[in-house]
């Protein structure tokens, strides 16, 4: 059986930055601990774990982050932004409440970030290809003045209303299928053809999602290791599923099953841009055991 492992498994660049930057404030005696990250930095339980040996606590993203700061009061040393960066009302409450914020956004999420403020300010209608209620949309829908629209799937093509005498602007979500995307600029093209769209997929996540295209096809099965609250992790075993049917998701090493790859000859492996390395090696020395 022959297993190979995709050339971008693993922490992207966004990822890896914020990860850097928290571990380094997490060493350095002049930061306020504790450190509060607000979401999940990574999502994977064990890196959570070893942060938390650091003073680094992570508020769920699943919670209301500012409920959560209040119940924390005076406790709070530093707040931390993740990679998927947050709306303007952080950065404003931070500094009424005089808390320290590091921010570890990813660049390429601020770009999007930046956008959207410039469209609201200019009065555009904006459009956001993106899943509402992700924690990065929902920063970007908060800079872009909380006005955007979204859309996250083929029916909310019908729901959009906008005006067709009015600028409109287009932006997408960075981890979103980019052939998602691109069917969404050339519907949005064909009924206003006024609109100014701005790529803002992110050049990583492409290149995943490129290759997952071609390795599943290529191979008898895939594995995606990842979170299943992973954005980026899910879209690639979702691009996969739909070209070849042994496709697995998993999280961890124990959830492998070796009934999976029965005549199978060759197994591609990929893992999500939030996953650690050293999962993603366990995964590759258990399939070669197996083999
Ligand atoms: S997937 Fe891309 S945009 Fe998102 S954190 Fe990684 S590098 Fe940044």
């Amino acid at each position: 059986m022959q297993i190979t492992l995709s050339q971008y498994a693993g922490f992207c660049e966004g990822v890896d930055r914020a990860y850097n930057m928290i571990k380094k404030i997490a060493l350095d005696p002049k930061v306020k601990k504790p450190i509060f990250v607000l979401g999940a930095l990574v999502h994977n339980e064990d890196v959570v774990k070893s942060l938390e040996k650091l003073s680094v606590v992570t508020i769920s993203d699943k919670k209301d982050f500012f409920k959560e700061i209040n119940t924390l009061k005076g406790r709070i040393g530093t707040l931390a932004i993740t990679a998927h960066g947050m709306g303007p009302k952080i950065y404003n409450f931070a500094k009424k409440k005089k808390i320290a914020l590091v921010d570890t956004t990813c660049p390429r999420v601020i770009k999007a970030q930046r956008l959207a403020k410039l469209f609201s300010e200019k009065n555009y209608q904006l459009v956001i290809v993106g899943e509402k209620g992700h924690k990065e949309v929902e920063g970007i829908f908060e800079w872009g003045n909380k006005k955007a629209k979204f859309v996250e799937k083929e029916a909310d093509f019908k729901k959009l209303k906008l005006d067709p005498k009015k600028k409109i602007a287009v932006l997408s979500q960075t981890t979103q299928n980019q052939e998602f995307v691109r069917h969404a600029w050339d519907v949005l093209r064909k009924k206003y053809p006024q609109v100014e769209i701005v790529d803002t997929l992110c050049l990583t996540t492409q290149n995943r999602q490129n290759e997952v295209r071609k390795k599943a096809l290529k191979n008898d099965a895939v594995v995606v290791i990842g979170s299943p609250t992973s954005a980026n992790s899910t879209r690639l075993w979702e691009i996969s599923q739909e070209i070849n049917q042994k496709s697995y998701f998993i999280e961890r090493r124990n959830q492998l099953r070796k009934s999976w790859f029965k005549d199978c000859q060759k197994i591609w492996v990929t893992a999500g841009a939030s996953t650690p390395t050293w999962i993603i090696e366990e995964v590759m020395e258990y399939l070669g055991r197996s083999n």
